[in-house]
Parts: C-alpha cells; structure tokens; sequence
C-alpha cells in the first residue's frame, strides 16, 4: 500500500519512495476559497534534494529508460496515463482546495495531463535521426541523446497539467527528472507520485519534491550534476535561474509570463469573442500565462464590445471551486492584494472601470471580474502582467496601429485575430509578436500544437513534437569508410 499520506501530511516522492521532510519540516497548504489552512506537506530540504539527483543519475547512468526499448517506453508512458485517469478524481478535489480552480477545472488538469502522457509516449519510438551525405567515402548519421538529468521547476497555476507538459517529453527522450512542485498547490501534484509508481516507472527516475522557491528551487537549479532546467514562471524567477544556469552552463528552457492581445476587427463575430473572452481572461481566475489580457477593438464597435464584455463580466457565477462556479478565488492573499494594487492605477491613468475593479467582499481571495476600457496602451495595467481576472480594453482605428499596440510590450507569448476576412487574419497573424496566434478563437490548439513565447515571455518550445527537441541533444557520428 502506497504512504503517498501520512497523518494527513502529502510527502515527497523521492525516487519510488514516499519519504518526510527534511528534520520533519511541513508547508501548510491554504484553501483560497475559505482563506483557511486545507492541509500540509513535507518540505524537502538539501538531504532529500542530494538523494533525488543522486538517484537520478544512478538510474540514468543504469539506462533504467534511455535504454530500454524505444517502444517499451512508449508504452510505460502509457502506463502512466492510465494511472493519471486512475487518480484523477482523488487528485481533482484535492486539486481544487488546494488551488481554489473549480473542482471541473481540476479534473480537466488531470485528464491533460494523462493526454500529455499518451502523446509522448506515442512518439518514444519515433525520435528519429538524420543522415547526411558527405559521398562515398563517410557514413554520417545524427542520433539525439537525452541530456541526463532534467531539473523542472513549476508554477502554481496549474501545477499537475504543466509538470505534465514537461514531464511526459522528458520521459520519452530517456531523462531521469527531479521535479520541484509549487509551494502554494504541491499536494495534487504529489499524487503525480502515485500515478507513476503504480506505473512501475523505474524508481530514481522521476522524484517530485516539495519546497519553497527561494530555497529548494534555487538549490536545485544551482546544482552542478543537472544537465538541464526547464522553468514555467514569472520572469524574475526566470533570470535568477537564468543566471544560476550561466555559473554551470546548463541549458535552460523558460516559459515565462504574458501581457496577450487580442485584436478585434469590425467584422468580428462578437458571440464568438465573448466566449472567447470568458475563457481567455476569467478561466482559472485569469491565473493564465497566455490569457486574453489586452483587448483591442476596431473602433466602429468597440463601444459594444465594451458593453457586452462588461455585461458578461457581470454575470458570471462566483463562488468555491467545489461548486462549480466559472468565476474562482486566486491563489493567495498577496496575489489578490497584487492584482488589486495593479487594478488600482488604471483609474489615475484614464482608464474607465466598466466591470468589477476591487476585491469580493467574502471569505476566500475573490477578485471581481473585470474590465477596463479606454486603457492607454502605454499604462502600468496595459504594460505589466496582472495575472488575474482582469481584461483590458482599447479601441483602434487602423490595422497597422492594432498591429503596434499589440506588439507593443516586453512579452510576446500569444495573440489572436478576431475576424472574418481570411486574408486580413493570416496577414495580421505573420505580423504579431507571439509564439502562437490564435483565429476566432482563445486557446484554439491543444497538447499537439507548440507553445512557448518571444521576447520576455521566454524561449524554447513547449507541446506537440517540436518540445521533444529541448529535451534532446544531437550528436553527429561522421565515419570514415576509406580503409
Ligand atoms: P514564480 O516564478 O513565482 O514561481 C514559479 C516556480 O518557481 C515555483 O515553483 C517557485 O517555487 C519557483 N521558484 C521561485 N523562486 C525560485 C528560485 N529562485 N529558484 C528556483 N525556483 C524558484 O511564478 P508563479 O507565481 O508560480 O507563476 C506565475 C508566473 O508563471 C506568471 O508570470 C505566469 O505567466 C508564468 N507562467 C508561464 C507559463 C508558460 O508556459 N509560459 C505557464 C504558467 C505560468
């Protein structure tokens, strides 16, 4: 029987076992939508981090999976996507308190995950060279190597479906991975752990571990025997590890945050962009990455998008995750106290509050859904990522201006085109600043389709075949065939 729980406390998985913290040390986890403890974890601390990437490179230098057969990879990864099913109801509700996404939301992070698992390990045995003609005289073929030890740090918003993400390839290309959850939500991604050990995924190569950012992460990032980061977060996190990264020259892939617009022709089907801008901006509480945080609207209608993004605003349901609202709390007091900071300037700098604005006057960390028109292009809530339920809205009059605004900030994660002319969207999507473009609709792609940002929103690609490629590396085999 699994000691995944022990007195109620959610432990470290550290290679194939359940283990404490380090001299007893516990996290307490909060529930956002009572603002009250929920639960604890054990905290990693250095002894457990040594023991992780120790049995990291035990088991990848025993090829516990960079040499196994390519397919039986493929289908231990789909092991694990059926036990992520296995979990998934378990792990939602835990998800769900811990997190304050609704109890559907959870779930969904669940079932992407395991999707993620199916996808890569579909592609375990496809990971295929090149060879490269040099003439008669030399055979020259590629192979791609797995680094060795991948070393993921992950961000709180969705922490089960994007250690997944990072996961799963890492998994397919034959890395040994030492995970460090996020302090706020670590418990559903601990169950992770269960899924892989019912799996029978080699023990030492996987180990998640939980810990403060500042502490265990920087640690492990720091550390001269990973032979790779790959970071999801904010960008301050990002180029502390980035530099850390610099002292042992380790690559590091970073997926960092966004400030996305969404550009709104006259001929847009405004039904279609309301949906869209209910799950682009209030989804998870607007705690996305690639959120619709920008809208920029032709001018001929932007009153009345203005009018019913408001009235859409309004009318969505709040309340617990447990019950299913649309609208959730955020994450964490400060994160509330931060968006509601950043909210607070935009009325100083002209913009108008058509919805929302403050915080909910209840229990948990509500913050209203809202919506700010006639926001300058070059104000603090127009320029800075607000990570939550906040959209803002600006009219445009010529396609080349809504090209600028929407270029205009120091990310470049997403964008999307909201029109009917299939000319003017496939134009205007080549000229965005972003690693994905989405038409008419928010989020349109999936686990299949490569994600990843451009300028500070970061580099290297998540999702669909082009990841695989960050968690390899090409060596080139030249042979002389001459005597
Ligand atoms: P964060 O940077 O505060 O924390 C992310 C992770 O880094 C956490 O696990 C944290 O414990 C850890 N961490 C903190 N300091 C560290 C350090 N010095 N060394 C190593 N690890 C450290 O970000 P967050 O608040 O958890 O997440 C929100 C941010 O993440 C937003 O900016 C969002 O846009 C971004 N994000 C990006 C993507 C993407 O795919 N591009 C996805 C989700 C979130």
């Amino acid at each position: 029987m699994s000691t995944y729980l022990k007195d109620g406390l959610a432990r470290n998985f550290l290679a194939g076992s359940w283990v404490d913290g380090d001299e007893g040390r516990a996290i307490a986890v909060e529930d956002p939508g009572l603002a009250e403890h929920v639960a604890d974890c054990a905290e990693a601390g250095e002894t457990t981090l040594a023991r992780a990437i120790e049995a990291a490179r035990k088991s990848f230098d025993r090829g516990d999976l960079c040499d196994m057969q390519p397919s039986a990879r493929g289908r231990l990864l789909l092991r694990v996507a059926q036990e992520i099913r296995g979990i998934a109801d378990e792990g939602s509700a835990l998800l769900c308190r811990e997190s304050g996404k609704s109890l559907e939301a959870a779930f969904d992070e669940f079932e992407e995950a395991a999707q993620y698992f199916e996808y890569y390990g579909g592609v375990a045995d496809k990971i295929e060279g090149k060879s490269i003609p040099l003439g008669p005289d030399y055979a020259d073929y590629t192979v791609y190597e797995p680094f060795g030890i991948s070393a993921q740090i992950v961000p709180w918003n969705f922490p089960v479906s994007l250690a997944a993400r990072s996961l799963a390839p890492a998994m397919a290309a034959g890395n040994s991975t030492v995970i460090k959850s996020p302090e706020l939500d670590p418990i559903g991604l601990a169950m992770l752990g269960l899924a892989l050990e019912r799996a029978d995924v080699p023990a030492g190569t996987v180990s998640i571990l939980n810990g403060i950012g500042a502490e265990l992460g920087a640690k492990l990032v720091a550390s001269s025997e990973i032979d790779q980061i790959v970071f999801t977060g904010s960008i301050p996190t990002g180029q502390a590890i980035l530099h850390a990264a610099a002292d042992t020259v380790t690559p590091a892939l970073m997926e960092l945050g966004g400030k996305s617009a969404a550009v709104v022709f006259e001929d847009a089907n405004l039904d279609t962009l309301m949906s869209s801008l209910q799950s682009g901006i209030f989804y998870n509480a607007g705690q996305v990455c690639s959120a619709m945080a920008r809208v920029l609207v032709h001018r001929s209608i932007y009153d009345e998008a203005v009018e019913c993004a408001a009235a859409l605003a309004n009318g969505l349901s709040v309340g617990h995750g447990l019950d299913n609202p649309v609208h959730t709390p955020v994450i964490s007091a400060q994160q509330l106290a931060r968006i509601e900071d950043i909210t607070s300037t935009a009325k100083q700098d002209g913009a108008r509050i058509a919805a929302g604005g403050a915080r909910i006057d209840c229990k948990g960390y509500f913050m209203a859904p809202t919506i700010l028109a006639d926001v300058d292009p070059s104000s603090r809530v127009a320029q800075e990522e607000i990570f939550g339920p906040v959209a803002c809205m600006t009219p445009f009059d010529t396609e080349a201006e809504a090209i600028a605004m929407a270029n205009g900030t120091e990310f470049g994660l997403v964008a999307g085109v909201f029109t009917r002319d299939l000319a003017r969207s496939h134009r205007v999507a080549r000229k965005l600043r972003a690693g994905q473009v989405f038409v008419n609709e928010w989020f349109a792609g999936g686990i299949a389709t490569p994600f990843g940002g451009v300028g500070k929103s970061g580099f290297g690609r998540e999702k669909g075949l082009e990841a695989l490629y960050n968690y390899v590396r090409t060596k080139n085999i030249a042979i002389s065939l001459k005597g």
